[in-house]
């Protein structure tokens, strides 16, 4: 593979068909653009990575082509290739999160009334543009009230709830949803062909899964994974520094069960292998998820548990104090054994004081968590037998 150009580089998408899952938006615009509809203005919305600035390109290019096909850019003509080279003074990127100033608007609103230099419209594409200051953001306004022509302003946000009314108001707004899984495995998997990288299917699958929605950071992910060699489920795992599904599922059944002091072992090992504690809690909602879903409806409570936890942990300034003493909460304290002890255990133990009929009768009685024989029990009656 080249190592020249980064690969999110050098696959982006040049077309509207190329494209990975936002059918809705690019079949919108591409009918917008072949019926000679687009508006002056609008705002794509989503999170990091999903294509929105890479649709804005495409749609800047297929505006100004001078031989559209059914609403593609050709790529090829004057106008296309002067845009692709980013020679062209027709489309205009802006950063709003390191333009947030007056004077750039400023500079902004004097350009926009100029015609084209070449082309039919002048794109001004402003990235982030919830950052822009409201000095900035009401100078936009007057000339998004009154839009010459021949401009076109196509707005990109992570936040679209920071962009004020008055502009959302103007605007077309599309939505740009997460990418699935599925869709960007696949896209791993066609890339890795052609670059011809040794990629395993689980690989790819596990990237997919990391990157959240974001094609852009799978593909950071497989560059970096490449550099190194085959992709196997192995190196992606140690890269990610994932947890081994049995390490997952003792965790969630320890929970379930009430055992604090498996879960504290393996809040250790994790802390002594240096471990993201919080990317272990976010792997173990996703497996939590996956059993319930399989059927396990037990796991629902501690899964909400989890969630919590992980919600919780970054404003910790000990996670891992933070975690066990979650763990010891949720599982009532260690017994000498090291299991938790039960509520039934404490309620035993007060009867148990008053006599040795009572003190039978405790270890007889039926714990509220717990199968029989599991070690809150066992804890519960050696522990309350010395009292005699
Ligand atoms: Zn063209």
């Amino acid at each position: 593979m080249s190592g020249e150009v980064a690969l999110y580089r050098k696959w982006r998408p040049q077309r509207f068909a190329e494209v990975v899952g936002q059918e809705l938006v690019v079949e919108t615009l591409k009918r917008a653009v072949a019926q000679g509809k687009l508006s002056h203005a609008y705002l794509f919305a989503g999170q990091r990575g999903v294509g929105k600035t890479t649709v804005a390109r495409i749609l800047a290019r297929a505006a100004n082509c001078l031989s559209p096909e059914e609403g593609e850019p050709c790529n090829k003509c004057e106008n296309c290739r002067r845009i692709l080279s980013g020679r062209s003074l027709d489309m205009v990127e802006i950063d709003g999160a390191s333009n947030r100033g007056i004077d750039q608007i400023r500079r902004l609103r004097e350009e926009v009334n100029y015609v084209p230099a070449g082309a039919r419209y002048k794109v001004y594409i402003i990235d982030e543009v919830h950052m822009l200051t409201n000095e900035a953001f009401n100078a936009l306004l007057k000339t998004l009230e009154e839009p010459p022509p021949h401009v076109i302003f196509i707005f990109a946000t992570t936040e679209p709830h920071k962009v004020p009314t008055t502009i959302l108001s103007r605007c077309q707004i599309f939505e740009f949803r997460p990418i699935p899984e599925e869709l960007i495995k696949g896209k791993l998997l066609e890339i890795a062909v052609a670059e011809g990288i040794p990629l395993e299917e689980s690989a790819a699958a596990l990237i997919a899964r990391r990157a959240s929605g974001s094609l852009r950071d799978a593909e950071v992910l497989l560059e970096q994974l490449a550099q190194g060699g085959p992709v196997t489920e192995e190196r992606v795992v140690e890269l990610l520094g994932l947890p081994p599904r049995e390490e997952l599922d003792r965790f969630l059944d320890a929970l379930a069960g009430k055992r604090a002091a498996p879960a504290l072992e393996t809040v250790e090992g994790l802390w002594a292998r240096g471990r993201d504690l919080g990317l272990f809690l976010e792997e173990a909602v996703r497996r939590a998820r996956d059993r319930i879903i399989a059927g396990e409806g037990e796991l629902v409570d501690v899964a909400r548990r989890l969630i919590g936890w992980r919600t919780e942990l970054p404003r910790s300034a000990s996670p891992r104090i933070h975690l066990e003493l979650e763990i010891l909460a949720a599982c009532g304290p260690l017994g000498p054994q090291g299991g938790a002890v039960s509520q039934g255990t404490s309620e035993g133990k007060t009867r148990g004081e008053k006599g040795g009929e009572a003190a039978e009768e405790m270890v007889e009685a039926p714990i509220p968590t717990g199968d029989p024989g599991d070690e809150g029990r066992e804890v519960g009656s050696q522990e309350a037998l010395p009292l005699e």
